[in-house]
């Protein structure tokens, strides 16, 4: 079969692979829509947990062998440590991620374990599908806020979002869905702007102004976090999704004279998932492009190297 595989710093390759095998209590999922995730553009330039040669893509959807349309939840995790046993198996410390970990979704056909995969609702388009995954971490995010400031402090809430990139725009659709009173948005880039506007953003500029009770930062740059804490109001909390760079770049002791907050937010839990693939079917993602799979090694590079403007790529293979 068909694979797009990263197969060198720097370097994604279409390749002829041999068929994946299933293992006892694995499916083989025939993808039909997988998106490309700004952490695979990273990590295919600075290898770190995606070691070559590897099959990346942990967002897709497609159907199984009994024609099952389905939408794979990519987090594996142990199942008995603490943490999975107190129910945050996302962050289980023997977690892998499919696409990650092992062989993922930028190909004609990949095996997973049978507990990854989650029904497709009737009817939802596969491109759609393939965004649940990136969806749940924006639910997630939105529920760290209303954790830290509590359900009555987020409903009605004023929030901004920095960085209109696939995530971003979807914590912008999931703070406005789940009871936010408006969202502010800020991004260089005019196309993303009008992208945040159309999913109900407020107007959005190159950078923010003012406080708010929530403050995501979706680009994890040490600027973007200096200014998620700059305009988080006193008490209010940060949420930090983006993983441009590890500078924490902030001023801390904000952290201390005005009770802000500053919490991270990686995947998703099971339910979380599961609300997002309810939630996605109402907005508009007209801002995701797909491509054949044929393409994917060049589409995958220019992302890569800046010379490639959807806001989000998919590749059906
Ligand atoms: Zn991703
Ligand atoms: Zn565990």
């Amino acid at each position: 079969m068909r694979a797009l595989v990263f197969t060198a710093p720097g370097t994604v390759e279409l390749l002829d692979v041999p068929e994946p095998d299933p293992a006892p209590g694995e499916v083989l999922v025939q993808v039909r829509a997988a998106g490309i995730c700004g952490s695979e553009l990273h990590g295919a330039r600075h290898p770190g947990f995606r070691k070559p040669p590897l099959i990346m893509g942990h967002e897709f959807a497609g159907l199984t062998a009994g024609g099952e349309a389905v939408v794979v939840n990519p987090i594996l995790s142990c199942g008995h440590c603490g943490l999975c046993r107190r129910g945050l198996r996302h962050i289980c410390q023997e977690r892998e991620i499919i696409g990650v970990h092992r062989a993922g979704g930028f190909a004609e056909r990949v095996a997973v374990p049978a507990s990854a995969v989650r029904p497709v609702p009737p009817g939802l388009p596969w491109e759609t599908a393939a965004l649940i995954e990136p969806a749940a971490n924006a639910v997630h995010a939105w529920n760290r806020a209303v954790g830290a400031l509590g359900a009555g402090a987020t409903g009605g809430a004023q929030v901004a979002v920095i960085g209109c990139g696939a995530i971003g725009l979807l914590c912008v659709a999931v703070a406005l869905s789940s009871g936010a009173q408006r969202v502010e948005v800020s991004d260089l880039a005019p196309a993303r702007l009008a992208a945040a506007r159309r999913l109900g953003a407020a107007a959005g500029g190159p950078a923010l102004d003012g406080e708010y009770d929530v403050v995501i930062d979706a680009v994890g740059s040490a600027a973007t976090r200096a200014a998620s804490v700059a305009h988080q109001r006193p008490g209010g909390t940060a949420i930090w999704l983006g993983l441009a760079d590890s500078d924490p770049g902030f001023d801390a002791s904000a952290l201390v004279r005005a009770e802000k907050r500053v919490l991270g937010s990686f995947a998703y839990s099971d339910e979380e998932f599961a609300r997002a693939t309810a939630l996605v079917r109402g907005w508009d993602l007209a801002w995701a492009a797909g491509y054949p799979l044929a393409e994917g090694a060049g589409v995958f590079t220019e992302l890569m190297n800046g010379g490639l403007h959807p806001v989000k790529a998919l590749l059906w293979p």
